[in-house]
């Protein structure tokens, strides 16, 4: 409502026509809806046109199914024109356009055009006992944890701290005049995974679960009540599975990527700010993915282009390894592999011109460009478990970048970025060791020489297009590697 009366300069209108109520009842909790949207508008404002429809349409008497949809699917964007049509889904992105379709894909592309980003990424808060807030914004690829991370609870020994959450999926960012950068989550709502969310992994998301959610795709038990993996230890008796069926022990009783569709207002963690049509200042990105190995806990990017080339090359490893296995790395650059709206080349181009220039602004207004940093919350030890904890316990690394970023924490120069030792972290309310720190950081630099190789595989893709500024860093990179 706020974006709307006060109009953000940061916001973009879209109107999407479909055929399926499921999609227009989400949509009013995924995005600002009603007349307000149509007094900005006017009668002549600009708007994204989308055109939905299941590709279902009923014959004179057919009786209608649950999930109408068509065998035959397709999506068009046109970013030039910037409409987008879709055929034959009912469900996620391909049915919520104003998800990833337009808030991704088109206004990559507008960003493009008018000097802003439209990113994958969640936007939180941190406010440490003194006061002193910072807003960072992260890239993970599909569901390396954005949302976990988004609505974060402090650990023991983090008394006094605050984490807000701003937005859990996409960040509108746009440069001010002072040289910052501003973002805004263009969003209205959340819509989760729900397999594996339960009040020990994810107490703010189970809280924001209390009333007014639209459940897809899980499993309802005998009282009416929604039910998914992970929600509890012991599975309820005579469980109706996601397909309406009696639940058959050792089966899946919620589709894996059931959902739950909610408004962000809910969220208990939800910050004062989340929809400050001004956005809300980045004092850092992170890019990370999941690596079982190389990449270490956290490195902070020596400069901007440095930074770029670290999210161009992030990658993720696809499904979990199995022991002793190496996972296949698949590169997902920035996470926005399936979602950039034009050529990923031009795109890493994008954010290494919106450095140059945002850089001098913030030089002339005596302030600067965020601090980059890369995470792998996943490596795995020898015999293939998590080796750090993760979820609440992320916030001893967010702690040494706001550090970091304020100029008063330590870190050591190595050939990938700086990097902190055991005692640059605060490990109060923890008895987390030396030992598994070093086996969460450690760099292996055959693994590293690999890396760097392998990136040439995703450059040769791009082609001529690839910003040299990349290339350049890659060998850099490399020599610095071979020489440690
Ligand atoms: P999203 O799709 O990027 O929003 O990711 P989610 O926050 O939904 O998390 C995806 C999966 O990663 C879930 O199974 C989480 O339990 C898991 N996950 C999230 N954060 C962490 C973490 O810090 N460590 C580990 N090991 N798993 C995590
Ligand atoms: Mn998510």
């Amino acid at each position: 409502e706020m974006y709307i009366r006060d109009s953000s300069h940061i916001a973009q209108i879209g109107i999407e026509l479909t055929d399926s109520p499921y999609v227009a009842v989400s949509m009013r909790k995924m995005a600002r809806m009603g007349k307000a949207v149509y007094d900005v508008l006017g009668t002549d404002g600009q708007y994204v046109p989308c055109v939905h429809t299941v590709g279902a349409p009923l014959t004179e008497g057919q009786k209608d199914v649950a999930w109408p949809c068509n065998p035959e699917k397709y999506i068009v964007h046109y970013p030039e024109t910037r409409e987008i049509w879709s055929f034959g889904s009912g469900y996620g992105g391909n049915a919520l356009l104003g998800k990833k379709c337009l808030a991704l894909r088109i206004a990559s592309a507008m960003g493009r055009e008018q000097g802003w980003l439209a990113e994958h990424m969640l936007i939180l808060g941190v406010t440490n006992p003194q006061g002193e807030k910072h807003y960072i914004a992260a890239a993970f690829p599909s569901a390396c944890g954005k949302t976990n991370f988004a609505m974060l609870i402090p650990p023991a020994g983090y008394e006094g701290w605050k984490i807000e959450t701003v937005g859990d999926d996409i960040a509108w960012i746009k440069p001010g005049e002072d040289g910052r950068l501003y973002a805004i989550n263009p969003e209205a709502g959340f819509f989760g995974v729900a397999p594996g969310t339960n009040t020990k992994t994810n107490p703010n998301c189970m809280a924001t679960l209390h009333k007014d959610v639209i459940y897809t795709n899980v499993a309802v038990t005998e009282d009416g009540q929604v039910w998914w993996e992970g929600l509890s230890k012991e599975v309820p008796a005579n469980l109706t599975n996601w397909k309406g069926q009696p639940h058959v022990a050792g089966e899946k009783a919620a589709h894996p990527n059931a959902r739950f569709t909610v408004s962000a207002g809910q969220c208990p963690s939800i910050d004062a700010d989340w929809e400050n049509p001004a956005g809300v200042p980045i004092s850092a990105f992170i890019f990370g993915g999941r690596r079982a190995d190389t990449v270490p806990l956290v490195s902070e990017a020596f400069d901007w282009v440095d930074g770029v080339y670290k999210a161009a090359t992030m990658g993720s490893e696809t499904t979990a390894a199995a022991v002793g296995q190496q996972g296949i790395v698949r590169r997902d650059p920035f996470a926005m592999l399936p979602f950039a709206g034009y050529n990923m080349a031009d795109y890493f181009d994008h954010w290494l011109q919106l450095g140059q220039e945002v850089g001098e602004k913030a030089e002339a207004a005596g302030n600067k460009l965020p601090k980059i940093f890369n995470v792998n919350w996943f490596r795995r030890d020898a015999e293939g478990n998590f080796v750090w904890p993760g979820f609440g316990q992320n916030m001893r690394v967010l702690e040494w970048m706001i550090d970091r970023v304020e100029g008063r924490a330590n870190a050591v120069e190595t050939a990938i970025g700086y990097v902190p030792t055991y005692d640059d972290l605060n490990w109060t309310g923890t008895d987390f060791s030396k030992e598994e720190f070093d086996l969460v950081t450690a760099q292996s630099k055959d693994q590293w020489i690999t890396e760097i190789e392998s990136h040439t595989e995703l450059f040769n893709k791009l082609g001529e297009r690839l910003p040299k500024a990349l290339k350049e860093r890659q060998n850099q990179l490399l020599e610095a590697v071979k020489k440690s």
